[in-house]
């Protein structure tokens, strides 16, 4: 029986099932690195080393499906954000780097040691709102979703990182919050437009269609959040909601029609309109 392959040889083969760039280089040793349960570091360290064949064999399909567009956040279950990292699965969105905007734009908004009631409508893998209820540990979260594979995706996130102020509800955006008010309302919802290219194009293709396209100009979520939002915002509450680099006019238009003060929009770090947002002040 021949020996298996060692570390630089399922590198080196991987790297070139998946195209051979830097990047698939990097791609490969974390596939490698999640089967073997070590970090890519170890990898390079232990050129030498032969993993099991059943491990080999383990991770030649996870680079198969890397091949075919699978995303590699949901090929090892989980994707960092903000200081968290948070499993994932094809239940949820996968969490963006421009979505911690939202993050700081919200904490900016949040007293660090007094209670506050905050709101984070279509939650997914709850990246925001656990981020929130990790640095706000005075405040009291409550994370929605309609999808209810989501929300156990979410609600096990929040038990593997001890996260006890978070709460969830199922629902339709501002339908899930019954008769509730909040100090902060904050949401990604889906915003890209429904015959857009890129929803055919890369992780988008497997990721779920209700937490990506909203109607076709993109804004059917937004319209809805906005126009409910009010009912459930307390006098002086902000509402924040991500978008699209080019739907920044629209959302102040909404906003500014529903009765919002204050509002503006945020840049995320490429430099585009990313979050807009309002004051309730009746
Ligand atoms: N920012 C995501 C993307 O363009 C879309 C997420 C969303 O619709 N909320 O890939």
């Amino acid at each position: 029986m021949s020996e298996s392959p060692a570390v630089r040889e399922l590198l080196a083969v991987a790297t070139q099932r998946l195209g051979g760039s830097a990047e698939a280089r990097a791609e490969a040793a974390i596939l490698l690195a999640h089967v073997l349960g070590r970090t890519r570091s170890w990898l390079y360290a232990w050129p030498e080393f032969r993993p099991a064949a059943a491990a080999g064999a383990r991770f030649a399909q996870l680079v198969e499906a890397r091949r075919k567009g699978q995303p590699i956040a949901y090929l090892t279950g989980s994707r960092a954000f903000w200081s968290l990292q948070l499993a994932v699965s094809p239940a949820v969105l996968i969490p963006r780097p421009e979505t911690e905007l939202l993050v700081e734009l919200a904490l900016a908004r949040l007293a660090s040691d007094l209670p506050a009631e905050v709101a984070d409508l279509g939650t997914g893998s709850g990246a925001i709102a656990l981020a929130l209820a990790s640095e706000r540990p005075a405040a009291h979260v409550l994370a929605t979703d309609a999808s209810a594979d989501a929300l156990a995706v979410a609600r096990a996130n929040a038990q593997d990182l001890g996260l006890a102020n978070v709460d969830f509800a199922q629902g339709d955006w501002c339908g899930a919050l019954a008769e509730r008010r909040f100090d902060l309302i904050v949401s990604n919802p889906p915003y890209i437009e429904a015959a857009d290219a890129h929803l055919g194009q890369g992780d988008l293709r497997f990721e779920p269609a209700a937490a990506l396209a909203s109607g076709a100009d993109g804004l059917d979520a937004i319209r809805s959040i906005v126009a409910a939002a009010p009912r459930h915002l307390r006098p002086g509450a902000w509402l924040l909601l991500e978008h699209g680099w080019a739907q920044g006019p629209a959302v102040r238009e909404l906003l500014l029609a529903r009765g919002l003060a204050e509002v503006a929009t945020a840049h995320d770090c490429g430099g585009q309109e990313r979050v807009s947002f309002g004051r309730w002040l009746p």
